[in-house]
Parts: structure tokens; C-alpha cells; sequence
């Protein structure tokens, strides 16, 4: 068995677990494999062990790899980076889930080039920044609802859920109130039926993520290795 498959298996182990403790089913939590900086090759190679969703955060690296890996059908994209207005047009096609819709004016941007793009409506999560952190994208919770009508506004964007990456903390389970804090504004907004997607929890956080009830971790260093 190659690394990467070993260490997927991991993954899913610690994803299963997870689900089990928090009496869900594992099959609730899917897994986005966090590709940056890593390469085609190391994707192809997730895919040959079972993989088929990959998270990118840059537009450049994601069409590189898409266009390298055009030949495997079933692989689908996940744009999980901060997304400017200037390059929507690039990804449209592209993308099977965006994670990180943060404002009123991208969702506008959105709607306008994925309808232009003439294929199904694009699902769309909307990033929030619920540590309120400078430095990190996603929109404030004060925001979160105009954000949410912008892309239910768009006949070419499907919304779907909430995104957050909280603040980092050496123990993991730092992370646990603040994806408690995007379960709370899921719940005040119109719950699971409006927002049934909650993307949270990463290669150190994500078993408090699946605890507090994730339908999408975003893992990257514990299946490819440490990123330079
Ligand atoms: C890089 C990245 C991840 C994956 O992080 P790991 O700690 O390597 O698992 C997840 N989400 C986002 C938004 C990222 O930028």
C-alpha cells in the first residue's frame, strides 16, 4: 500500500471514531483532501487508493492540477482558499463545491458567471469568521445573513452550509467553541434544512469538529504529509 493510502486510512479511522463517539453516522462526515502545494501525482495517487474529493486554495494551482488530472472523470474540486471577484470567471466551470462565499458582492459575481458558464448550479458554503480574527477571511456573523439571501438571490448558486477555520490553539480541542459557535448561527438561521452542510475541522482539530457535528473536514498534512 502506498503512504498516502495508509495514511487516508488513517484518516477515516480517526473520522469514524469520531462519528461513532458523537453517535452519527460516519457516512455523514465526508472527506475533502487538502491538495495545496502537493502534486498531480500525489493526487493521482489518493484517487487510485478511493479519494475523489481534493480542496485547492489557490485559482493558478487548482487549474494546473485539474488540467493535469482532466483524465480521471470522477475527481471533484473543492475551492476551500479565499476566492477574489477577479478570477470567479476562471474557476465556474471547475468547482463541485465552493467552501468560501464571504461577502454580498462575490455571491453577486458568482451567480453572474456560473449562469454564464451554462452548467448546474454551483453548491456554495459561506465562510464565517467566527474567532473575528484580522487576519482570516469569511465574513463576520453580523454579515452572515445578507450573505446567505446574496446567494439564495442567484438562480446559478445552490447555498448549502456554513464554513469556519477557527483560531489556532496548540491543543485541538481549542477549536471545539468556536465550531460550537457555527452550529449556533446554522441553528438561528434557518437550521439544517436551509443549511445542511457544515465544512470545520482540519488534521489537528478535526475529531472536535465531527463531535460538534461536521459534514465536511478539510485534511491535509495527516494524508499528504507536511507541506514545505
Ligand atoms: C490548508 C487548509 C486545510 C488543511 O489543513 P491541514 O492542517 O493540513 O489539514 C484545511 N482548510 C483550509 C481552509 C486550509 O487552508
Amino acid at each position: 500500500m502506498s503512504a498516502i493510502a495508509e495514511r487516508l486510512g488513517l484518516v477515516h479511522s480517526r473520522i469514524e471514531r469520531a462519528a461513532r463517539e458523537a453517535g452519527r453516522d460516519p457516512a455523514s462526515v465526508r472527506l475533502v483532501a487538502v491538495s495545496k502545494t502537493k502534486t498531480a501525482a500525489e493526487v493521482r495517487e489518493a484517487h487510485a487508493a478511493g479519494q475523489r474529493d481534493f480542496g485547492e486554495n489557490y485559482v493558478q494551482e487548482l487549474l494546473a492540477k485539474a488540467a493535469d488530472l482532466a483524465d480521471l472523470a470522477d475527481l471533484r474540486w473543492h475551492f476551500i482558499g479565499h476566492l477574489q471577484r477577479n478570477k470567479v470567471k476562471q474557476v465556474a466551470r471547475t468547482l463541485t463545491l465552493l467552501h468560501t462565499v464571504d461577502s454580498v458582492r462575490l455571491a453577486d459575481e458568482l451567480g453572474k458567471r456560473v449562469g454564464e458558464a451554462g452548467r448546474e448550479p454551483l453548491p456554495v458554503l459561506v465562510e464565517v469568521n467566527v474567532g473575528g480574527e484580522a487576519q482570516k477571511s469569511g465574513c463576520s456573523p453580523d454579515e452572515l445573513d445578507a450573505v446567505l439571501a446574496a446567494c439564495e438571490r442567484q438562480a446559478a448558486l445552490r447555498l448549502s452550509g456554513l464554513m469556519t477555520v477557527p483560531p489556532h490553539t496548540d491543543d485541538p480541542a481549542g477549536a471545539r467553541p468556536f465550531f460550537d459557535a457555527l452550529v449556533r448561527l446554522r441553528d438561528r438561521l434557518g437550521g439544517a434544512s436551509r443549511l445542511p452542510e457544515l465544512s470545520m475541522g482540519m488534521t489537528h482539530d478535526l475529531e472536535h469538529a465531527v463531535l460538534a457535528g461536521s459534514t465536511w473536514v478539510r485534511v491535509g498534512t495527516a494524508i499528504f504529509g507536511e507541506r514545505a
